[in-house]
């Protein structure tokens, strides 16, 4: 008999958003009346139609793959020239960042790419994630082969992990031990908080002293309003020496159905060999991406292009405003009803402590029984995040306005 990959069976079986998915079903099927004034605020995706300007680049690219002239077969594995020269000058050298066309490496999405990237990084890293953060940065270490199994708490060991805690305003400090990766999220998913300059400063200078790269997801990089909260880890000098950095057309753009993102992997980032070798990693991504991966769709690259045109930069403004507002209604709801809110402002998620010592759990089915709403449990996405809840602003005005409304007729 062949030999699966053990590493899967330490997982803790996708447990977060199946439970999630279990206790709605229970909930309806007891509450057959309730079912229809159910507003859902757990999933992390967007709810409004594509941008014009989007919609017009794929009506325009389905008719040149319909004539022989304009077909396009294969493109690079890399993705198109054009976009990677649309991305490289509009997200990065327009902000004075030195980023170059072919460091833009062109994908289906970021979470492939945040799980895609072990394979050019050794086995014997050491790993700093966030607590709580994104799952796919521990699973995919997981199923990689760099943990061990995890306590009841659900904490692998041979992970380190960052805690994010009220104290340090979710954004995490360097650990006084030394690590080689370090996962990143900066405008965050769960939290919403995003880091500072000082702060990412602080991250650059340790991955200096210890030869680590840092991992930086920006996914939430259009939702920053505040001031001075760097969109990019290249803003920070050094970062070119130490980052890599995943972005995604998904949150602004509105493509969690479409599918293209994008990773930027500096031609001056290297890492060392078995022998202590200090090698570039950009050749290495580069023959991972056309060995393992065949390019997005011509139809879907011309779309994330439009996303860069004139339109298309006023309409993912549009769409960005429209989800920041949701989460101001949210925000000012949750303080409303006396809870303590953090979030909102620079990201699509409010991030809620439970009142009254509730677990994230009891605090799940309260709100979806007694307000008939759908949050996430804090707890779901790591330790640190037992006693809070998330709530997504991807939804309707109307909803939005209306979980506002609810929380605040909550009896806690
Ligand atoms: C939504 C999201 C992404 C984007 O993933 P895609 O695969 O590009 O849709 C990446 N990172 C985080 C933290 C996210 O929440």
């Amino acid at each position: 008999m062949a030999y699966l990959n053990d590493n899967y069976l330490k997982l803790k079986a996708g447990y977060l958003f199946p439970e999630i998915g279990r206790r709605v079903r229970a909930f309806t099927e007891a509450n057959p009346d309730a079912a229809s004034r159910l507003i859902r605020c757990g999933i992390g995706d967007v709810t409004e139609p594509l941008p014009p300007a989007v919609i017009k680049a794929l009506h325009l690219a389905v008719d040149e793959m319909g004539s022989r002239e304009t077909f396009k077969g294969y493109g690079p594995e890399q993705g198109y020239d054009w976009l990677r020269h649309a991305i490289a000058k509009n997200d990065f050298r327009r902000h004075g960042l030195d980023v170059a066309d072919d460091e833009i490496f062109v994908s289906d999405g970021s979470k492939c790419d945040c799980g895609a990237i072990l394979d050019i990084l050794g086995g014997k890293n050491e790993i700093a994630v966030p607590d709580p953060v994104y799952p796919v940065y521990v699973d995919t270490n997981v199923m990689a082969g760099h943990t061990g199994e995890a306590n009841e708490s659900g904490a692998y060991s041979g992970i380190h992990y960052l805690p994010c805690t009220l104290e340090n305003g979710f954004v995490p400090e360097p650990p006084s031990q030394h690590v080689d990766v370090i996962y990143l999220c900066s405008p965050n998913n769960p939290t919403g908080a995003a880091a500072t300059r000082p702060q990412l400063e602080a991250w650059v200078q340790y991955a200096h002293e210890h030869g680590s790269i840092i991992l930086f997801d920006a996914a939430y990089e259009a939702y920053i309003t505040e001031p001075g909260i760097p969109h990019s880890i290249y803003e920070i000098d050094g970062a070119r020496e130490c980052a890599i950095e995943f972005r995604s057309f998904s949150k602004n753009g509105g493509f969690t159905g479409l599918r293209c993102a994008l990773t930027v992997v500096p031609k001056s980032l290297t890492a060392r060999t078995a022998l202590g070798e200090s090698k570039a990693l950009h050749p290495l991504w580069n023959r991972r991406m056309t060995t393992k991966f065949n390019g997005v769709s011509y139809v879907t690259q011309r779309a994330a292009e439009a996303l860069y045109s004139t339109e298309g930069q006023e309409q993912v403004r549009d769409l960005i405003r429209h989800y920041l507002g949701n989460a101001a209604v949210l925000v000012a709801g949750a303080k409303a009803a006396g809870l303590t809110v953090f979030g909102g402002t620079n990201a699509p998620y409010i991030w809620v402590s439970t009142p009254a010592n509730y677990t994230s759990w009891a605090a799940f089915d309260k709100i979806l029984n007694d307000a008939n709403v759908v949050i996430t449990p804090g707890s779901g996405f790591g330790s640190q995040g037992e006693g809070w809840f998330r709530v997504s602003a991807f939804n309707s005005r109307t909803n939005a306005e209306e979980v506002a409304r609810r929380l605040k007729l909550l009896q806690w």
